[in-house]
């Protein structure tokens, strides 16, 4: 009997007791390597000295204050750390607690930043198909996940969509690279063009798609077209970094890689590294002056916005990351388990694809890797994988995802950041196991 409300009502989660390092142990004392980093959180893994030292001084010190009061030191800290080290343009910082309120509140700044400017028919929001971007009602209305959408329809406010960049599933027989990303952002263009140029506010994508497609990062010039689009029509470009962020894919923002910065950043997940839930938006330098000479007011705001304790893992999950040199671990384990994955699933009949960035790396199931057919969805193979991994001792991170009504299964391998050759063996042996 429980009183809590879990989300798989018939088959509620094992019970966890404790956590160290990449290890997780549950009330029956059974171990699991933590290889998905619960959702692409845990970067240090569990129980970090620091961290936790950083969280007990900051408990003494000072635990909430509201920010409609006060300031914290720990919270100014954070965010000129998140500046210093952020995309180009980028100059300010939000801090809520979570990923969806990260991505809410980069598209109320969106919509506000064209009031504020005189623009306020510019309220459009467009989004590409199969995408999560977080489950409150505005984010889960910009995501593209249908299945996700469903049950809650008609939404508060409706969103438009394109199709991803998903090269493995979109790309022509013989298209090249190049083609295909100007192919794919070129439906963008279209989208705006047919929703009127002075209507649309904002685009939001995330530069490498986590749990809704299974680690799968743009291809050519992609972000580089998609960035040209937004500008020639003046639509504020937001970068969901939510799961990809914070160092996942070997760089702190994934959009480095893609050579781009957007005018709205959304971070979480490994923001916090699991020791407090937090999240931010990063806003550029155009829409914060905006605001400054405007209103001088951000119209959106919650209780515990900026709390210290949240601060203050923020700022020492970054503090070990710099420390301990974790972003070249990040580049070099991502090779080693890639490596491995192809070893492993490489001439597999039932793979697909493998494909990612850094320590955020997936396979692809398929029934048929000729034709790509996906598995009957009724088979639930992601829900069996997981159970099957865990029977082993080992957390990944499976999911069906819809890509136009056909479902595709995925395992996603998000591990913590201090991963070594040997517990990436020991991860893609026992995942060989459960496959
Ligand atoms: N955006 C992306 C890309 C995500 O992966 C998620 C969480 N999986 C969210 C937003 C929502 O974050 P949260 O669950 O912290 O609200």
């Amino acid at each position: 009997m429980t009183h809590l409300l879990h989300r798989s009502i018939h088959t509620p989660p094992r019970h966890a007791v404790s956590a160290q390092g990449l290890h997780f142990t549950d009330s029956e004392g059974r171990q699991y390597i933590d290889a998905s980093g619960g959702a692409a959180v845990s970067c240090l893994g569990h129980a970090h000295p620091d961290v936790i030292a950083a969280l007990h001084a900051q408990l003494d010190r000072l635990a909430y204050a509201h920010t409609g009061f006060f300031t914290t030191d720990v919270a100014e800290e954070l965010a000129d750390t998140l500046i210093a080290d952020a995309p180009a343009g980028l100059s300010h910082v939000y801090l809520v607690s979570g990923g969806s309120e990260a991505v809410e509140a980069a598209l109320k700044m969106a919509r506000q930043y064209f009031t504020e400017t005189g623009q306020p028919q510019r309220r459009h929001i467009i989004a590409r198909r199969q995408s999560y971007h977080g489950n409150t009602l505005g984010a889960l209305a910009a995501g593209g996940n249908e299945w996700r959408r469903a049950q809650f329809k008609p939404l508060l406010m409706e969103a438009h969509h394109i199709a991803p960049c998903f090269a493995y599933r979109e790309q022509w027989e013989g298209e090249t690279d190049a083609d295909y990303a100007a192919r794919a952002a070129g439906e963008l263009e279209a989208k705006i063009l047919e929703l009127g140029v002075d209507t649309v506010a904002a685009f939001v994508a995330e530069p490498v798609v986590g749990a809704t497609a299974g680690a799968v990062p743009a291809v050519g010039d992609y972000y580089k077209r998609i960035r040209a689009i937004c500008d020639k029509y003046g639509v504020l470009l937001i970068l969901d970094e939510v799961m990809c962020g914070m160092g996942r894919t070997g760089s702190l923002y994934a959009c480095e890689q893609d050579g781009i910065s957007p005018d709205l950043l959304t971070i979480a997940k490994g923001l916090g590294g699991g020791y407090q839930p937090i999240g931010a938006t990063l806003l550029s330098e155009k829409i914060y002056q905006a605001f400054a000479q405007g209103s001088g007011f951000f119209q959106h705001g919650h209780t515990y916005m900026g709390h210290p304790m949240a601060a203050a893992a923020g700022l020492a999950v970054q503090k070990v990351i710099k420390q301990d040199n974790l972003l070249a671990n990040v580049q070099a384990m991502g090779v080693e388990l890639r490596q491995q994955l192809q070893a492993a699933f490489g001439q597999h009949a039932h793979v697909g694809d493998i494909r990612g960035r850094g320590l955020f790396q997936a396979i692809e199931l398929v029934e048929d890797r000729q034709t790509k057919a996906p598995f009957d969805p009724a088979r639930k193979l992601h829900a069996r994988i997981k159970s099957e991994a865990m029977a082993r001792g080992l957390m990944v991170y499976p999911m069906g995802g819809t890509i136009d009504g056909v479902r595709g299964d995925h395992v996603l391998l998000a591990p913590p950041f201090i991963v070594t050759p040997s517990d990436v063996a020991e991860i893609t042996g026992r995942l060989s196991e459960a496959v």
